[in-house]
């Protein structure tokens, strides 16, 4: 059995209302098995996150953010920072999500900035990789997650990992309701950990390589019983109170 604490973390996208939030993060709380293994996490839009923050207090469901910019304040519009989210009680923050990745232009070196930013402000960074579908089917999946991996590691050195979590995340299993098998997905796992364990042992031991692309209820356990793997990050299926707890009490 691993010393690894499972962790199950839930993302909202841009997803919700004040009472959408409210009702969900209530469920949550509500059905959470005392005994649950799981740590659990939600990260909603920043402009939830006070509420969230607010019922949540107390309880042993943690709450983060899904983005930060990568300076801890200044003329920078628009954008929120690590200090703004360890004020409201993030403990972790997504960086590198494939969303921003693609859609808001996010480089390797800026996602390397948002990770040391994130852990500057106190904040553990969910650092994630991935690759597309046309990656993939090129046989170039290691190159480019050990490129995503090693930008990382090349600014903030392997110690940089010691506080940190990993998601690996197959574009193309994101949203489409497509998954990795558990083979595929603890392949790539093992290749993470294998990468970190080379240049530190302990630390590639002790990290925590969370899968994500459409894990569900129904197939979050077989893709947690995998050696490598310690849990999910979860969209879609976050959104939903019994089924994001399905999917917790499966860690
Ligand atoms: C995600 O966006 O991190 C994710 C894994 O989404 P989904 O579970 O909806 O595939």
């Amino acid at each position: 059995m691993s010393e690894r604490r499972p962790l199950v973390a839930g993302n909202w996208k841009m997803h919700g209302t004040r009472a959408e939030a409210a009702a969900l993060v209530d469920g949550i709380v509500r059905g959470l098995r005392p005994n649950a293994a799981a740590e659990v996490l939600v990260c909603p839009p920043f402009v939830l996150i006070p509420l969230v923050a607010e019922k949540l207090g107390g309880t042993k469901v943690g709450w983060g953010g899904q983005n930060l910019d990568p300076h801890a304040s200044g003329a920078y519009t628009g954008e929120v920072s690590g200090p703004m989210l360890r004020d409201l009680g993030c403990t972790y923050v997504i960086v590198g999500h494939s969303e921003r990745r693609a859609y808001y232009g996010e480089s390797d070196e800026i996602v390397a900035d948002k990770f040391g930013a994130a852990q500057a402000a106190g904040l553990t960074p969910i650092l994630c990789v991935g690759e597309t579908l046309e990656e993939r089917e090129s046989n170039r999946t290691e190159t480019v997650v050990a490129r995503q991996l090693d930008a990382v590691m090349g600014k903030h050195g392997v110690d940089g990992l010691a506080r940190a979590v990993i998601a690996y995340e197959p574009v193309w299993a994101i949203g489409t309701g497509r998954t990795a098998t558990p083979d595929q997905a603890q392949e790539v796992h093992a290749f993470i950990r294998g990468r970190i364990r080379s240049r530190n042992a302990g630390i590639g031991g002790k990290i925590r390589i969370l899968y994500g692309g459409s894990v569900k209820g129904g197939n979050a356990a077989e893709l947690f019983r995998q050696p490598d793997i310690d849990g999910g990050l979860i969209g879609g299926a976050s959104l939903k109170a019994d089924e994001f707890l399905a999917i917790c009490h499966a860690a």
